[in-house]
């Protein structure tokens, strides 16, 4: 852009310099034609001057006294005229305005003044040294007739040439200027300044106008380089110069190249700090943006903040930016859920894994249990059975009859665990009929109402389903009867003084799930796993068999139902079960016993 100004300051400069040379050139061409104009009047002037003398009775008489006196005041008005001459018919001199310097009958007429008398015209001399003054003139003649118009004598007036610049002095010329008068002889008839100096040389023969206008510049005859303006005087064959000095030119163009280098330098100031400004403004708002983009890289998908910019590229730039940054913000989101969909999916599928294996081992237990279970009870049938008979002996000392007895009670013990385990291998004890659980939560609350308020701990009921299933009621009562005994063991073994349980009954689905809640200390993550085996228990000896859950699955299970436990909001453990609703029909009879 800088080339771009420059080379149009150039071209401006050279235009202007174009201009100012042509207009000097026209002013020397005018000043040239003005000052042809003023010697034409100077010459018409003279014209009138001598009409007006032809007039006087003296000229026509050729009287020598009289014409003397009026020569001598003629020149004394006119400074431009070196003398007034008459001469008679032959050329002899009449009268003269200015003295001769030698005697008058010795002063032979000019070539041109017989010339006059001969053709009766009036007739302009060539530059010539006048013969009564001795200097350099020129003579303009009038024939002098008489009434009958024959011509008597010859009127001249013989010019002044280093006044005659006069003539020229209203011309305003530029300093410096030269004008110059040449005649048909390339000769210097007037030259301003330096006239004495070049006056009769010929600065050019063979052309009458030794310069030409139509040159740009033109050494001069003082060799100054001048613009060159010519014009013809109307009545003579002469040519008047007007030469402008070249450096007129130059001194008109310093003040316009001044105030144009002025203009240009502020507007390339204007520019280049109107480009710095810009630029600023340009790398001020990349680097916005480019924090922005770092921004969003560094994974901050928040709305960009929306800021002044300086061009619209920059505006386009940054809505692009912020509807860049709005649409990863709307794809990370959904990538979020959609990773938390998998995680939850995940976390259902181990679930659903754990549980498979475990009801796998579980069954593979049960299968085992009950074959062992079943192959225990005959011997200990027959151990129970020969304990009976032992004991029916009348000859029993005290001591055998007693120990017979723990050997009974034991035994008793023994084929009860047994029939427990047999429960847990799916041994059916009758046939299922439809159970409301609601009735079976109001018999649980019955039975362990008193022990626990006994040991401060409350017990609510949220039931909102309709809670049939198809089961055993005394079974179903046994299972929840446990999960009721063991959360209140729970709470106690963590040593609380107060404890809470929920017992909740709800559809979900085509299933009914009973739920015991307790605020106790929770299942440790690592007994998890084990809970549902049997004979597995955290209670001291003598307090827990390890059997209340085993054989609870064992009952669910055979109903086709699903038992497990979770965490809860209390920091508890919630043990469940799920069964499939029962579909009830109008001839069913419901029957739920209340028992003890
Ligand atoms: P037992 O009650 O004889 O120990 P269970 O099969 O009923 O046998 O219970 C097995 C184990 O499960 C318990 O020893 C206890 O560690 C754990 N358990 C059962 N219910 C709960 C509960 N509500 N809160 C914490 N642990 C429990």
């Amino acid at each position: 852009m800088l080339l771009m100004l420059a080379g149009a300051i150039v071209w401006s400069g050279s235009r202007t310099r174009d201009e100012r040379q042509n207009e000097v050139r026209r002013e020397a061409r005018s000043m040239a034609r003005m000052g042809s104009a003023y010697l034409s009047q100077y010459f018409d002037g003279l014209d009138a001057v001598a009409s007006a003398l032809m007039r006087h009775s003296a000229i026509a008489a050729l009287d020598p006294a009289q014409c003397d006196a009026l020569f001598a005041e003629l020149l004394a008005e006119q400074p431009l005229l070196l003398n007034v001459v008459l001469r008679d018919r032959d050329g002899g001199l009449v009268a003269s305005g200015a003295e001769p310097r030698t005697d008058r009958t010795s002063t032979p007429a000019p070539a041109y003044l017989l010339e006059v008398l001969k053709s009766g015209r009036p007739a302009i001399s060539e530059l010539y040294s006048g013969p009564l003054t001795g200097q350099p003139t020129i003579g303009q003649a009038y024939p002098v007739r008489a009434a009958d118009g024959t011509v008597v004598g010859v009127l001249a007036f013989s010019l002044n040439v280093l006044a005659l610049r006069k003539v020229f002095e209203g011309l305003a010329l530029p300093a410096g200027s030269a004008l110059t008068l040449l005649d048909q002889k390339g000769r210097v008839l007037v030259r301003s300044p330096d006239g004495e100096r070049y006056i009769g040389q010929t600065i050019a023969s063979g052309r009458p106008h030794a310069l030409a206008d139509d040159a740009p510049v033109q050494t001069d005859i003082d060799n100054v380089e001048r613009f060159i303006g010519t014009a013809s005087i109307d009545r003579v064959p002469w040519a008047l110069i007007v030469g402008i000095p070249r450096s007129v030119v130059r001194e008109r163009l310093t003040p316009l190249f001044a105030r144009n280098l002025a203009i240009s330098v502020a507007a390339v100031l204007a520019v280049v700090c109107l480009s710095l400004w810009l630029s600023h403004q340009t790398s001020r708002g990349l680097n916005r943006l480019r924090s922005a983009a770092q921004r969003i890289a560094g994974g901050d998908l928040s709305t960009p903040v929306r800021m002044a910019v300086p061009n619209l590229e920059l505006a386009e730039l940054q809505e692009a930016f912020i509807t860049m940054a709005a649409n990863l913000r709307a794809t990370r989101d959904a990538l979020d859920r959609q990773v938390e969909q998998e995680r939850k999916m995940r976390e259902m599928l181990q679930s659903l894994q754990r549980q498979v294996v475990r009801q796998e081992r579980l069954a593979a237990v049960g299968v085992l249990v009950s074959g062992v279970a079943h192959e225990l009870n005959n011997p200990l049938q027959a151990i129970l059975g020969t304990a009976e008979l032992l004991e029916r002996k009348p000859d029993l000392d005290a001591e055998v009859r007693e120990e017979i007895g723990i050997l009974k009670t034991q035994g008793g013990r023994a084929r009860e665990i047994i029939r427990n385990l047999s429960r847990f291998g799916s041994q059916q004890s009758s046939p299922p009929t439809v159970v409301d659980l609601r009735a079976v939560i109001e018999e649980v609350m019955q039975l362990r109402r008193y022990d626990l308020e006994k040991a401060s701990i409350t017990i609510e009921v949220e039931a909102s389903a309709s809670g049939k299933v198809n089961a055993n009621v005394t079974e179903m009562e046994q299972v929840t009867l446990n999960f009721v005994i063991n959360a209140q063991q729970a709470i106690e073994s963590a040593g609380r003084e107060r404890g809470r349980i929920l017992l909740r009954l709800y559809d979900d689905g085509r299933k009914v799930r009973l739920e015991v809640q307790d605020d106790g200390p929770g299942v440790a993550p690592e007994h998890e796993a084990k809970l549902f085996q049997p004979f597995f228990t955290t209670k001291p000896v003598g307090k827990g068999t390890g059997l209340g859950l085993s054989v609870s699955y064992g009952i669910i299970d055979s109903y086709g139902g699903v038992i497990g436990c979770h965490g809860n909001e209390w920091n508890g453990a919630t043990f469940f079960f799920e069964l499939p609703a029962a579909e009830i029909s109008s001839d069913q009879v419901i029957a739920v016993t209340s028992r003890v």
